[in-house]
């Protein structure tokens, strides 16, 4: 994608995204000193010993869940995050996700996964927003780790969560998803992808849309993990 962006970084040396520092050959989004600091701090156990499992549905097909980074309101991670969702930065996802896909591409437990697939965002507010960060995630992680994507979910209504509260959040996500392929579902241990658990009740809808095509196995894989 050609934008304002990739024509001034041709004029100006590129900068890391944190610390404005310019940043040197093989360092991407972010310098070596700020991609070290957003260390792995949600770890990717079983899902039964996940600190992510209580906020998900209590289904046994759930192989495992993890997220890469714990988003704290003012941490530097959820500033990036927030640049990439709402500032028109799909890169930042982008980047992040190859980030992570290089990550649990090594760490092997992508090895049994058949396809990814993300949380869908309803038509309206994809085209209000430009792109559904969860799918470009989906996209740099599967890229990362040789994995495809598939588009298998729809979502029946939109609504900006951003500003409910927890209690509300819940109430809004029952049902918001359905199956349009379960053909790619059925048998597949599909990873399921989105960019942050907060309640997990987004996810977990989603889940359940997922459970009813009778996939082998559900992994949740997130970028970020809110801490409640
Ligand atoms: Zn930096």
């Amino acid at each position: 994608m050609t934008s304002l962006r990739s024509i001034l970084s041709l004029l100006a040396p590129a900068t890391c995204e944190l610390c404005s520092r310019p940043l040197v050959a093989g360092e991407g989004l972010l310098c070596a000193d700020c991609q070290g600091s957003l260390t792995a701090t949600v770890a990717f156990p079983p899902a039964a010993d996940s600190p992510l499992r209580e906020r998900l549905p209590r289904l046994g097909i759930i192989d495992r869940c993890g997220a890469m980074l714990t988003y704290r309101h003012d941490s530097p991670a959820a500033m990036l995050i927030r640049r990439g969702k709402y500032d028109n930065r799909p890169d930042i996802i982008r980047d992040l996700g190859h980030i992570w896909g290089e990550r649990l591409d090594a760490s092997g437990i992508m090895s049994d996964i058949d396809a990814l697939q993300a949380v869908p965002m309803h038509l309206f507010k994809r085209l209000r927003r430009g792109y559904n960060q969860a799918d470009v995630l989906a996209h740099a992680i599967g890229k990362a780790c040789g994995k495809p994507v598939i588009h298998a979910l729809g979502a029946r209504r939109h609504g900006s969560q951003a500003r409910n509260s927890a209690s509300e959040r819940l109430a809004n996500a029952s049902g918001i998803f359905y199956t349009t392929r379960p053909d790619a579902i059925a048998g597949q241990h599909i990873a399921i992808i989105d960019d942050i658990i907060t309640t997990g009740a987004t996810l977990s809808d989603a889940i359940r849309a997922l459970a009813n095509a009778r996939p082998r196995a559900i992994t949740v894989i997130t970028l970020a993990a809110a801490t409640l």
